[in-house]
């Protein structure tokens, strides 16, 4: 029996704010701080304080669900989740729950089946937890608390369950990272806990509607572990399914060390959180005026930019969706190509070159698109060098590795390294005539109709040359001269 997985996905970002969620707390790099350095008596549960919102993240999620295209409701409720954790220290978590921030938007994606719209059902606020550190010393093994990140605010959205496949949900986190990032929302950073991902995966039989029961994989904090997480589910699931077993609705972790999912605890329902509404906050009520002017402040967002890259660069799908990725990249493509400009180069071509090579030596270098010496003008450059056959594909390759550490420009390189191929058209005219002169008999069948011969003897022209010739210009040439 073939099944189909059904999967949703819940992702939590921080907010790009400087201070917490509910107190004045900086909100610092947990890479980078000493422990407890961010915390005061809100953030840290002592009995009696009262949480302020934040309004920057409040607009910031606004702003995120707009993008998404969401109902972003006028009045929205904040709720306590009451659990306990050792780095929760309130005992509850402040979160949204029947009224949240927005509802019912839409991303696309995509995949390698194309285009593909996912739904959003909800995007909430909330607050992060503070972090836990296992520690072994001296034969004794206990645990840290640090709550820096405890009240960080977080941003929930969770997504309906249109994913069919791995690879859907990896092209939809990645589509939502390149939208919070255009927003500056989010870092968009996954090794430092950023963004996290949840994924609810159940299989039903190929045609059928009904859902399956589901389980739910947490903490997966990066595109591998997703990837691999969500396959290994659907396998697990399709398999206990085939031998006429039944899924155990259950909240898993996931191992990267033995690439398996295991349990954590059955899953809990809702009412095991015993959602209320915060007493100690009012309902969050948007002025309409401000969620117009934040709607009229949204930047060209991903999509968008596909849409746009396709129809005014003449850029396949594939091309348009990775130049867009990030908004940095975008901007570097479309300075490079700047059209009506003469410093501008062929769109499809910068495509090729950024996507290709440049993006080859950036991954080995470890180095991002901001950090790049090549400039835009100066990729132009070399992109111009060789569609106008100064320079040949393979020097190119040479010219663009130094001009990446060294961040010369094209032009200087070429002339250092004399590179440069020669189109002076009385030396190639010298070199063609030559050619032709010492091969009369494939002169002759060529005037006979046997025009294929004609690669043979650019081959004879460009050794002469030493690969130093201008291919265009030798073409030209040749032809002109065998006509003749
Ligand atoms: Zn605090």
């Amino acid at each position: 029996m073939e099944f189909e997985p059904v999967i949703g996905l819940e992702v939590h970002a921080e907010l790009l704010t400087q201070s917490k969620m509910f107190c004045s707390c900086a909100v610092v790099d947990n890479t980078q701080a000493a422990p407890n350095i961010a915390v005061c008596p809100v953030c840290s549960g002592m009995p009696g304080t009262l949480p302020v919102v934040n309004r920057m993240a409040v607009e910031i999620a606004i702003r995120v669900a707009l993008a998404l295209e969401c109902t972003v409701n006028r009045t929205s409720i904040f709720a306590r989740k009451n659990y306990f954790y050792p780095d929760l220290p309130k005992g509850y978590q402040i979160s949204q729950y029947e009224d949240p921030l927005a509802v019912n938007g839409k991303l696309a994606i995509q995949t390698s089946e194309g285009e593909q719209v996912i739904r959003v059902r909800r995007v909430h606020l909330e607050e992060d937890t503070g972090k836990l550190t296992h520690v072994e010393r001296d034969g004794k093994s206990f645990s840290l608390v640090d709550l820096n990140r405890a009240g960080v605010p977080l941003l929930e959205i969770v997504s309906e369950p249109d994913i069919h496949s791995a690879e859907a949900a990896h092209a939809y986190g990645e589509a939502l990272r390149a939208v919070l990032r255009y927003l500056g929302a989010n870092s968009g950073d996954m090794e430092k806990g950023a963004i996290r991902f949840e994924a609810n995966i159940s299989v039903r039989p190929k045609g059928t509607t009904e859902l399956g029961i589901r389980t739910e994989v947490k903490n997966l904090n990066s595109f591998r572990a997703m990837d691999r997480a969500i396959a290994y589910e659907i396998e697990r699931q399709s398999r206990v399914l085939s031998s006429g077993g039944t899924v155990d609705q259950e909240t898993l972790g996931w191992s990267e060390a033995r690439g398996a999912t295991y349990s954590q605890r059955s899953k809990e329902d809702a009412h095991d959180y015993r959602y209320f509404p915060e007493p100690d906050l009012p309902p969050l009520v948007l002025e309409q005026d401000w969620v117009d002017r934040l709607s009229k402040s949204l930047p060209e967002l991903p999509h968008a930019k596909v849409v746009r890259f396709i129809s005014q660069y003449g850029l396949n799908e594939y091309n348009a969706w990775r130049l867009t990725s990030e908004h940095e990249l975008a901007d570097y493509f479309e300075k490079a190509v700047d059209q009506g400009s003469p410093t501008g180069a062929d769109t499809k071509l910068v495509a090729n070159w950024i996507l290709g090579d440049l993006f080859s030596l950036m991954n080995q270098a470890g180095i991002a698109i901001d950090r790049l010496k090549v400039t835009p003008q100066s990729l132009a450059g070399l992109v111009r060098a060789v569609s106008t056959g100064q320079i040949n594909q393979s020097s190119a390759r040479e010219v663009l590795s130094e001009m990446f550490s060294s961040g010369r420009s094209a032009a200087e390189i070429v002339e250092a390294r004399g590179l440069s191929q020669v189109s002076d058209e009385s030396f190639i005219s010298d070199l063609v005539r030559q050619a032709l002169s010492e091969n009369p008999k494939e002169v002759a069948s060529y005037k006979a109709g046997k025009v294929g011969v004609a690669n043979f003897l650019f081959g004879q022209v460009m050794k002469k040359a030493a690969g130093k010739a201008n291919p265009q210009v030798v073409r030209a040439e040749l032809e002109r001269q065998l006509l003749q």
